[in-house]
């Protein structure tokens, strides 16, 4: 963070935060100007556990898994120990294509902290491996073009130790 006092920085412009001014006395007001390089979205980082883990840290090798259930042979989330569908126990992570489709979507515009790199697109997320395997997640392309129907594939944004899946236009 940089803090400019005394006048504005053209170039700082399009960067601009916040800005006040800071009066020293009755006359003499001075500008102070905060500029931000853009940063990453700060996101509450999910609590792992042994369910999740593959979910949320597949990421590092670029692989994302959903739990499956040996026993009626379907996926499921969120992972969970026993299968939603039949109370198996006989459930583990595995791998999908990172292949997904945008089934519904919304298009937030108020920067909620001052860090939140408005406006971004939060999507229902559908992936090819099941009719119904949907999970929320953000769409990193310029929200105009942003439709239901897209076709996306899965990327992968770190923080601290969770890789949290994203989705781009495949
Ligand atoms: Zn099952």
């Amino acid at each position: 963070m940089l803090i400019v006092i005394g006048g504005l920085i053209g170039s700082h412009i399009e960067k601009l935060e916040h800005f006040f001014y800071i009066c020293t006395n009755d006359t003499l007001c001075y500008i102070a100007v905060i500029t931000q390089e853009p940063t990453e979205m700060h996101r509450k980082l999910p609590a792992l556990t042994a369910d999740n883990r593959a979910f949320w840290q597949g990421g590092e090798q670029g692989r994302l898994f959903m739990h499956w259930c040996e026993d009626c042979t379907r996926y499921f989330h969120p992972p969970g120990p026993v299968c939603p569908k039949c109370a198996s126990l006989s459930v583990r992570p595995k791998e999908v294509s990172g292949k997904a489709t945008v089934v519904s979507f919304t298009i937030n515009y108020q920067p909620w902290t001052p860090n939140l790199a408005a406006p971004f697109a939060i999507a229902i997320v559908e992936l090819p491996e099941q009719t119904g395997l949907r999970f929320l997640s953000n769409v990193e392309e310029p929200v105009e073009q942003v439709y239901i129907g897209m076709p996306l594939r899965v990327v992968f944004e770190q923080q601290e130790d969770v890789w949290i899946p994203l989705f781009i236009k495949d």
